[in-house]
């Protein structure tokens, strides 16, 4: 299996190369040259651990890994930091299954991806014969930094650096990473937003001096990034497993067609069920929920990507985005891989801030099924699932249920549908607090978790345990033009 760029001028590649690289040279994603098939039955596929399958999965696009090498890095990931056994188990609740993703170590999905990539990085490293310590830089605006630190925390021959806005982030967040244990581990506060956080570690990647500064001293960059291919792939074994599963229990026939709602940000978690469903997975309608940053849902509706528009912070902020960066991919899929088309598209989104795709394109965007929820919406949903169910869902998944609602009264659908719950109501207690009223708003976040606890009869899990009484460990801050400094300090060089 070799990997091309959508913009068709980048080298064509092994899986290894592709994910230590994380982006093409000339600036394209990294995608298989064609959909690997699932070759087995489902039934068979049935019987499968979720380890297992993902092994069946996985080595099929990355199978320039060796089956021991391969296997060290699913049993790495998906042990018992997972505090479910089946690591994605499905719920039945409310009229639909819910796919819990989130019983990984920081509570969000990110875990199911981001608890392997180490390993894939490190394997592919050796696999190239680089023998330079790795170094991890990556802004976050609360999510994927405290999953990507998890991930990397003691893996030896990397080292990870993340910076996060210093007051733009909640209680809980903020208190995750910078409590992270490892010696490998580096967490600084940035004097400013999130953007201020990631364009400066943008100009990190791209300064050369800075890189051969690195390159002396025996280190270099890479990324954990959601383009990555090393964590796109991992994201395509849930699709599969939630399928059998339902299979297994019985709730669908073998081949019946299952819809899925995701709720989508920068469009990664949704391209994962497209690629599930390329493989042959009988998956129908694809349904894209957002929040009111709705650019996709505009996009699907009309063919029109254009994100020059006001940005709106969220009660589902882990989806406050306006440049999905994964829906190059499914672009250059539904163009018919025209790279050239994929370079134009992306120049207007970079200078006009807008483009618009081909008719027949928009043919093929009907796979896609877009809407969004607003804000009264979301805490709406959150409110009905809990007294029609006693079912405790986060905002995000709320946006997802809310979409999935219209979605049916629009369409009368009545598959069967698998809903992607990306977050555990713990990591956004206060949100879910204003609709369900369980204590005062002047509660900190932490009592919150202990009164979510005690009126679900549901154990606080084990990635917030005690959270308020662990040591700080990381208290550097930092202004945006002091970020190259801090990091040669940490890496004394
Ligand atoms: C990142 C995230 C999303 C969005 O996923 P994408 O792959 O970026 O579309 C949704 N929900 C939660 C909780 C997240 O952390």
């Amino acid at each position: 299996m070799l990997y091309r760029s959508t913009r068709g001028k980048g080298r064509i590649v092994e899986a290894s190369t592709a994910i230590i690289r994380g982006i093409a040279e000339d600036g394209g994603l990294y995608v298989p040259e064609e959909f690997p098939k699932i070759t087995k039955s489902f039934e068979e596929l049935s019987k499968m651990t979720y380890q297992e399958l993902a092994f069946y999965i996985i080595k099929k696009y990355f199978d320039d890994f060796n089956d021991d090498e391969l296997k060290e890095c699913i049993d790495k990931a998906y042990d018992d930091k997972f505090e479910n056994p089946l690591i994605a188990p499905l719920n039945y609740k409310a009229d639909a299954y819910f796919l819990e993703l989130y019983h990984g170590k920081t509570l969000a999905f990110k875990d199911m991806a981001l608890s392997i990539l180490p390993h894939l990085l490190k394997t592919a490293a050796k696999k190239i014969g680089i023998s330079k310590e790795i170094v991890i830089l990556t802004a976050t605006s609360g999510d994927t930094g405290k999953a990507a630190l998890e991930g990397f925390d003691s893996v030896d021959g990397t080292k990870i650096v993340v910076f996060y806005p210093k007051d733009g982030v909640s209680e809980i967040q903020k208190r995750q990473m910078t409590t992270q244990e490892g010696e490998n581990t580096f967490v600084v506060g940035i004097e400013g937003n999130f953007d201020d956080a990631q364009n400066g570690v943008k100009e990190i990647f791209s300064d050369k001096a800075f890189n051969e500064l690195l390159d002396k001293n025996n280190c270099m960059l890479s990324s954990a990034n959601s383009i990555n291919i090393g964590r796109l792939v991992p994201q395509v074994v849930y699709y599969v497993y939630s399928y059998v599963s339902l299979l297994k229990d019985k709730e669908i026939e073998d081949g019946e067609k299952v819809n899925v709602v995701v709720p989508t940000g920068n469009f990664g978690n949704i391209l994962a069920a497209f690629y599930a469903k390329e493989m042959g997975v009988p998956l129908g309608r694809l349904i894209c929920a957002s929040n009111e940053n709705k650019v996709l849902t505009d996009f699907i509706n009309t063919g029109i990507y254009d994100r020059k528009r006001e940005f709106s912070v969220t009660n589902s902020p882990s989806m406050d985005i306006l440049i999905s960066s994964n829906l190059e991919r499914f672009l250059y899929e539904i163009s018919g891989r025209d790279d050239v088309l994929i370079n134009s598209l992306m120049e207007q989104l970079k200078e006009e801030g807008k483009y618009e795709i081909r008719e027949d394109m928009k043919d093929k965007l009907k796979i896609l099924y877009g809407d969004f929820a607003n804000e009264a919406e979301t805490l709406k949903a959150v409110k009905e699932v809990y007294e029609t169910s006693k079912y405790v869902i986060d905002t995000h998944t709320a946006v997802a249920y809310d979409v999935y609602e219209k979605y049916k009264k629009e369409t009368g659908d009545n598959s069967t549908f698998v809903i992607a719950s990306t977050a555990s109501p713990f990591k956004f207690p206060r949100s879910i607090n204003e609709v369900l009223r369980f204590t005062d708003d002047s509660a900190s976040d932490f009592e919150m978790v202990q009164v979510l606890s005690n009126k679900m009869d549901l154990k606080i899990p084990k990635g917030i345990e005690g959270l308020e009484e662990k040591e700080i460990r990381h208290k550097v801050t930092c202004k945006k033009d002091e970020m190259r400094e801090v990091i040669k300090n940490f890496l004394g060089v």
